[in-house]
């Protein structure tokens, strides 16, 4: 077993603890503006970072919708399925994420909170929390796991960037560099969660009946469920495959390869991935992935 989380909200806190500039978190300690924080300076990282894990992120947006029964069923459901796949990949821990970390918005919500970046659902590693626009409950289920996986099962470490101020170091497979210019592997990480999510819809939710209607009703058609990041996935499969006929005499399916990337991004050690593409591709191959 790992030992205990150095601050809540993930496994990791990397950077120079001379390099935190307090500055950046004076007012950040309250949604409801922060004037009676105001001049409070806090010069421990983790203990802002405790704060806010513990005191911002649970605190409710203005347009937050509040959380029915069925909502948090939905969580129950969702939190359940993201530890158990996450245990298979080897995650041992999991950091203490209660309901008011999860904030629900009506339709449109999370494009609003993002300024448009992000269309139904989002993450924050620092904060530790997750963000999802309310639908249907099948979909709003999907949002959820999605988003969960990143702050639950996915490999979280945070950093004190080289100019001071705390971010997100890795989120699953992706990394942040320490000056907090350059994002890699962002969407192989995304494909992976996308992967993790349809096992979440073909695994758990059609053999639920309260959800294997709608998922009926959608494909009725030939309509397809929304598992989320599949043009993601669907990239990132095409390239295992390549992988896996370069390397046929010690794989023997993409499911096997598929596997070890899952298990990168649940524990964090990129080595044996890493290992694989330069051996598969060449020097330098492992770089072009983080591209990808
Ligand atoms: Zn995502």
């Amino acid at each position: 077993m790992r030992e205990d989380f150095p601050v809540p909200q993930a496994e990791r806190l990397v950077g120079n603890f001379g390099d935190f500039n307090s500055d950046f978190y004076d007012d950040s300690f309250s949604r409801k503006g922060g004037s009676e924080n105001k001049g409070e300076v806090i010069t421990d990282p983790k203990e802002v970072l405790r704060r806010i894990f513990e005191e911002y992120s649970t605190e409710s947006l203005a347009n937050e919708l509040e959380k029915s029964e069925c909502d948090h069923e939905i969580l129950k459901i969702a939190t359940e399925a993201v530890k158990s796949l996450a245990t298979e990949y080897g995650r041992e821990n999991f950091i203490a994420l209660t309901d008011d970390h999860v904030h629900f918005f009506s339709d449109g919500g999370v494009a609003e909170l993002t300024e448009g970046r992000l269309a139904v659902g989002s993450h924050a590693t620092v904060l530790g929390e997750a963000f999802v626009d309310k639908r249907d409950n099948l979909s709003t289920a999907i949002t959820t796991f999605h988003e969960l996986w990143h702050t639950l099962a996915s490999h979280n470490a945070i950093q004190i960037r080289t100019d001071g101020e705390l971010d997100w170091y890795r989120s699953g497979f992706s990394i942040l560099s320490r000056d907090g210019k350059t994002k890699m592997f962002r969407h192989l990480d995304e494909a992976l969660v996308g992967h993790a999510t349809k096992r979440f819809v073909n695994e758990v939710l059609r053999g639920r009946p309260d959800f294997a209607q709608k998922i009926e009703e959608v494909e009725i058609d030939g309509g397809q469920v929304d598992t989320t990041r599949q043009r993601e996935l669907g990239d990132f499969l095409k390239y295992l495959d390549i992988v896996l006929e370069r390397n046929s005499d010690d794989f023997s399916s993409r499911e096997e390869l598929l596997d070890m990337f899952m298990r990168a991004q649940v524990t964090g050690n990129l080595l044996p991935v890493a290992r694989l593409i330069e051996k598969t591709f060449g020097r330098g191959a492992f770089r072009k992935l983080s591209e990808f």
